[in-house]
């Protein structure tokens, strides 16, 4: 495994690693999995999976600063490099790409990459702008690695319908691969960010998946249920934690992401397409999101 800071040693050496897959009459299928570190089993199954389709594995590690909001946690997102190159390394990673920020931003950004529409329900109403840094890194990303797939998590589900949405539109050749939610035995999703919650906070979390799993169970039921009556279940099962501060409780078309009708059928026989059931939860000062999909065939 190889360790790359700057963007020109790593066009290099995935420019030579081609070349040598050439002269064997290989075309090199190189994968990546862009992250920002402080790497968990949700970010090893990405790597896993890329790792068994491709034949090329690059990870990047960068904590983006243009996709955090002014009063977000940028300066205190988690990182610990070392551990992340340990997990990679045991994930059979070639080349581990971590810039700095002066490396990926060396003079003021006048240039972003906007996916309308998309971007502006969900997380994007609450953090306005974060989108923009997120398709704008991606885009230096996919530039800078020309992978052939890039895997992206469902546990971000608007990211993966705005990245691939940036994806058809710039004509990236790129294929996109979602990857399902990891959680802890509890059920909770993991996420580098649930390091800043307490014991009761940790606790009081559970109330997340705990309501989207009813949710879904209820879908499944076999009975007629509509957006409405689950979007309600939803909010009332969180609303009765008291360490929980709704953000949004959504249910939207996936990935179109154009919110359901109240009367919107949900359960598998009337369901038109995927649809996603997406929550944004506040514990304390921490913010965690998590969702489920029910897909069209009832497979989620
Ligand atoms: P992050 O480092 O938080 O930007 O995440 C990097 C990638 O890992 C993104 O594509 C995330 O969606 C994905 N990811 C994060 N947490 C999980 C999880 N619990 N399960 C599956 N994928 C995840």
């Amino acid at each position: 495994m190889k360790t790359f800071t700057e963007i020109r040693a790593l066009r290099e050496h995935l420019q030579a690693e081609r070349l040598a897959a050439a002269g064997k009459g290989k075309n090199l299928r190189i994968a990546l999995v862009p992250s920002m570190g402080y790497l968990h089993e949700g970010h090893a199954s990405l790597l896993r999976k890329a790792r068994a389709e491709n034949d090329f594995l690059v990870l990047s590690v960068f904590v983006n600063p243009i996709q955090f909001g002014p009063n977000e946690d940028f300066e205190r997102y988690p990182r610990d490099a070392e551990k992340d190159l340990a997990l990679a390394e045991r994930e059979g990673v070639d080349a581990v790409f971590m810039p700095s920020v002066e490396e990926m931003y060396p003079r003021p950004t006048r240039t972003k990459v906007k996916v309308a529409e998309l971007t502006e329900r969900l997380c994007g109403a609450t953090r306005p702008g974060h989108f923009d840094g997120v398709t704008t890194v991606v885009s230096k990303l996919f530039h800078i690695v020309q992978p052939d797939r890039a895997y992206f998590g469902q546990k971000d589900a608007q990211q993966v319908a705005v990245i691939a949405q940036m994806t058809e539109d710039l004509n990236f050749a790129v294929e996109i691969v979602p990857c399902p939610i990891v959680r802890e035995p509890d059920g909770l999703a993991l996420s580098s960010r649930n390091v800043y919650l307490s014991p009761e906070e940790r606790k009081a979390a559970l109330v997340l998946s705990r309501s989207l799993l009813q949710a879904q169970e209820k879908a499944r039921g076999g009975g007629p249920v509509t957006a409405g009556e689950i979007r309600a279940d939803v909010i009332q099962a969180i609303g009765a934690e008291p360490l929980a501060v709704i953000d949004y409780v959504e249910i939207t078309n996936f990935p179109g992401l154009s919110p359901l009708a109240e009367a919107g059928r949900l359960d598998e026989k009337s369901r038109e397409a995927d649809v996603l059931i997406a929550v944004a939860v506040k514990f304390g000062t921490t913010r965690l999101i998590d969702n489920v999909i029910l897909t069209k065939k009832g497979m989620a």
